[in-house]
């Protein structure tokens, strides 16, 4: 971090900033030009309020040299981070393959789904219980029902489970839930970050509709700051002017991310276009960039599915693409 201060800063102010920056395990150099003065500062400086820094009477601004997520940061994890549930393995250099309906319907859907899916080359089993929908009035969710649904279904079919969790307060409904998903509207409920950060479950935490790389991986680092470590980053698709599309699918997030950070990156087709027919081309785009795994939606009626009708793919559909994905993936290795 290099903080770039007034002319003549007042000694006493620059004096004490330096002796606080020293208690927190800073070192400072001080760099005096003809017209402007600079402080560098070396250590971990994840943990210094930049705006607090940046608010002193003596201060002109503050600039950071190094990401401020540090847990989440390749840069001091260089080896991927491999999650595995279940005898099932995420981040391996295999693709994860992640399918269920949008919503539990019944224990009978989620079964049917359950055993097209694994079939079908599925290794993880998903179905939204608490669903954030945009209208009050869109079917809700079946709650701790549709828990029940979803991890008997995992069970039965032998493939460990993943559902979104809205709120803490709903925690204890997850204990059979072997991964926990952080919804797109809730990747800055930091207050819910830092309780999942205690849990020794994987988090797949899905990007914010008009967050940036950092802002995700800041909220990576709220779990990880609490010392849960297995988090999955997963892009759905972010807010743009294009409307024709429920959001505009970013594949430069995979690359990017796999970059910047040792962590499994997924991506969502689904929820990225909102349309059955582009979830195909999107899945194939996001293995050949990299991802380490995809989250898709199968319903076996999807026209009739009580949420997100238009996104959802069939069985049969799904099958057929999870052999292309996996002919993708052997041709294309991730870097
Ligand atoms: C979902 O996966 O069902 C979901 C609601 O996704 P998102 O949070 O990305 O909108
Ligand atoms: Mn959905």
């Amino acid at each position: 971090m290099v903080v770039i201060l007034k002319n003549n800063p007042d000694e006493a102010q620059l004096q004490s900033l330096i002796h606080w920056l020293e208690t927190k395990n800073i070192q400072v150099t001080q760099s005096l030009g003809e017209s402007n003065h600079i402080l560098g500062l070396i250590g971990d400086t994840s943990r210094i309020d930049m705006d607090l820094i940046g608010a002193l009477d003596i201060v002109e601004s503050v600039r950071r040299i190094q990401e401020p997520y540090k847990k989440a940061n390749r840069k001091f994890h260089p080896d991927d981070t491999v999650i595995t549930v279940k005898g099932t393995t995420i981040g391996n250099g295999e693709l994860a393959l992640i399918a269920g309906p949008g919503a539990v319907e019944n224990d009978e859907q989620m079964l049917q789904i359950a055993q097209a899916v694994k079939a079908a080359g599925a290794t993880i089993l998903r179905g939204g219980a608490f669903i954030g929908r945009s209208s009050p009035y869109s079917f809700q969710g079946l709650g701790k029902e549709g828990l029940d649904a979803l991890v008997k279904a995992g069970i039965a079919t032998g493939m460990p489970v993943i559902s979104e969790i809205m709120r803490i307060s709903q925690l204890d409904y997850f204990k059979d839930v072997d991964i926990i998903q952080v919804g797109a509207r809730n990747m800055k409920n930091f207050d819910l970050l830092k309780e999942l950060g205690k849990s020794d479950k994987p988090i797949l935490l899905k990007r914010g509709l008009s967050a940036t790389y950092e802002e995700l991986l800041m909220s990576a680092e709220y779990v990880m700051s609490q010392g849960n470590t297995n988090v999955i980053l997963c892009e759905r698709g972010i807010r743009t002017f294009e409307t024709y599309t429920t959001n505009t699918f970013d594949i430069s997030t995979i690359p990017v991310l796999k970059s910047l950070s040792h962590l499994p990156v997924v991506a969502d087709p689904c929820h990225a276009s909102g349309r059955a027919a582009l979830v195909a081309p999107l899945a194939a785009a996001s293995v050949a960039a990299g991802a380490d795994g995809l989250m898709i939606e199968v319903h076996p009626d999807p026209t009739h599915a009580l949420s997100d009708a238009k996104q959802q793919i069939s069985p049969a559909a799904f099958a057929d693409l999870a052999e292309t994905l996996k002919t993708i993936r052997n041709t294309v290795k991730p870097q």
